[in-house]
């Protein structure tokens, strides 16, 4: 059985998952929806989907009422996430949502809550949660062969371009860096330590007030404590590039990953070696994953599901506050 899925919002990334779907075994395209009625004609004529599987904002809604669709991927800017999600678990249709789930953990409380409601599964796009060199590395911690974890660094960023783009615009994305490219240290922090963090100190800081406006954070650097007593230190910014990489401290060994969250491949070591797993692309490995998820139950070795996702949001909530206050964040469980 395949999983069929309708991808939601045409732009750069839904580009990259569509191509990479074409390699997919156990998933394919086979609905659209879009605002831009060019995009859904030459999208459809690329990929084949037949007019009556092609929708807009308006209404896809109607989508309930499509044999052809098990699911739909929400590749929207990240306020749009709750709306879309909502309306598609609604409509009947499991949803798979791209980070950041939503732009706060209200938000995204409401969209674990409406899928729950409606039977259907939620998936967060976490792609490196399939990608097999990170894989490696959460194998051997789990091993035991890094010892007892005492330490885990995360830097993510790159400086972003046109000042006018929507990730830039706190209405459509929430906030900043944190939101687009810090969540992977903080989602890679938790997977690479193998605990949920309890406490966070974060500071703020903006070189640039006309690019980066109030609301939308240039760099925070943020500390997660964990229960065992480990620690992590993390850096997110808009403001520099070559900044992709996570390195994990046990009391017996130790991982590094740079580049760690790219599109690949990924490149890294251990105190045994280096890592060489081969590269797949991880939009393909992410969604034959995840239907084996949706249609076989599939539990995956580090979740995607709505907690996980709701997990990372409660954590930009207390890095947000963590930066506002100055002092140091409980974070909820
Ligand atoms: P993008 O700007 O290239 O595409 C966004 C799409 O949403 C566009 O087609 C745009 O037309 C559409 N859209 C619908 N309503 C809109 C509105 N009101 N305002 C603006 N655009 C609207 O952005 P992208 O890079 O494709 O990012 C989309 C989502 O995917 C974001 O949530 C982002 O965080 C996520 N993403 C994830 C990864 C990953 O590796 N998992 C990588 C890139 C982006």
């Amino acid at each position: 059985q395949v999983l069929r899925v309708a991808l939601m919002g045409l732009g750069g990334y839904a580009s990259r998952v569509a191509k990479a779907m074409q390699s997919c075994k156990r998933a394919k395209i086979t609905g659209l929806i879009s605002g831009t009625p060019a995009k859904l004609k030459e999208w459809g004529a690329t990929y084949n989907i037949p007019e009556r599987n092609r929708y807009n904002y308006e209404n896809f809604d109607t989508i309930k009422d499509n044999p052809d669709i098990d699911a739909v991927y929400v590749i929207t800017p990240n306020a749009l996430h709750h709306e879309h999600a909502i309306r598609s678990a609604r409509a009947g249709k499991h949803v798979i949502c791209e980070k950041p789930m939503a732009i706060n953990a209200a938000e995204g409380q409401e969209m674990v809550d409406a899928c729950a409601k409606a039977g259907v599964k939620l998936l967060v796009g976490y792609r490196m949660h399939f990608e097999p060199n990170t894989l490696e590395v959460v194998r051997m911690r789990q091993a035991g062969e890094l010892g007892q974890i005492m330490f885990f660094q995360g830097l993510s960023g790159f400086r972003i371009g046109d000042p006018n783009q929507w990730r830039l615009d706190k209405a459509l994305a929430g906030g900043g860096a944190l939101m687009d490219i810090g969540i992977y240290s903080i989602n890679g922090a938790r997977y690479m330590v193998g605990e949920e963090p309890v406490w966070v100190t974060a500071q703020e800081t903006k070189t640039d007030t006309t690019k980066f406006k109030e609301g939308v954070d240039e760099t925070i650097q943020f500390q997660l404590g964990f229960p065992s007593g480990a620690v992590a230190s993390c850096l997110s910014t808009y403001n520099m590039n070559y900044l992709d990489r996570f390195f994990l401290n046990g009391t017996k060994g130790f991982a590094e990953l740079q580049p760690a969250t790219g599109y690949g491949p990924t490149k890294g070591r251990t105190n045994k070696g280096e890592l060489s797993l081969p590269h797949v692309m991880h939009q393909t490995l992410q969604m034959d994953a995840m239907a084996g998820i949706i249609l076989d139950n599939d539990v995956p070795t580090v979740s995607v599901d709505g907690q996980e996702g709701l997990k990372d949001l409660k954590i930009i909530d207390a890095i947000y506050r963590a930066c506002a206050t100055g002092t140091r964040q409980h974070i909820p469980a």
